[in-house]
């Protein structure tokens, strides 16, 4: 597999922070001005940071094969992901994990443990990503932003999937 480090240092330099090049309120039109660590609104004062999206994601594990699912959108179309996706925003991260396993698989999540949390390159923006490890029931169908689900061994892990992290997450899985 490729280091994570250096894909994410890589793509880390292409990367637009959030709020660069932003000019005018999103809630009011007024202009904003450069706090120290966050842009003000001069008219209503409203405040915008720069933080990660939330987002999680699962290994899912059957007969020692991890289930993988191949990304139909971008950012990273074509490569190999972890299936989950992004958190709402009033939602708690366990409903997210249920939610979008089931609508990239059709599984029903079972039990749901915290794995790790990273920040992930995606598109110009970063994610933060909680992995969860999981059981769930059914036969997975892939659906939603996935066009193909295959369950993988140790073995014959891709060489490099969607988002460094997963990287580690599957080289520490592998090890197990
Ligand atoms: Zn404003």
């Amino acid at each position: 597999m490729q280091s994570a480090t250096r894909l994410l240092t890589a793509v880390a330099s292409t990367i637009v922070g959030a709020l660069d090049g932003w000019r005018f309120c999103a809630r009011c039109g007024g202009g904003l001005q450069a706090e120290e660590n966050h842009l003000r609104c001069t008219s209503c004062g409203e405040r915008y940071w720069a933080n990660p999206l939330p987002a999680v994601q699962v290994l899912l594990e059957r007969d020692g094969r991890v289930l993988l699912a191949r990304r139909g959108i971008e950012p990273r179309l074509g490569y190999w992901d972890l299936p989950g996706g992004f958190v709402e925003e009033s939602e708690l991260p366990e409903h997210a994990v249920r939610r979008e396993l089931h609508e990239e698989t059709g599984l029903a999540l079972e039990t749901a443990d915290l794995v790790r949390i990273d920040i992930e390159p995606y598109g110009d923006r970063f994610v933060f990503s909680v992995t969860y490890r999981v059981t769930a029931t059914g036969d997975p169908v892939p659906a939603d932003d996935v066009v193909e689900l295959r369950w993988f061994s140790r073995s014959e892990l891709p060489d490099e999937m969607a988002f460094p992290g997963q990287e580690t997450v599957l080289r520490d899985w592998a090890q197990r």
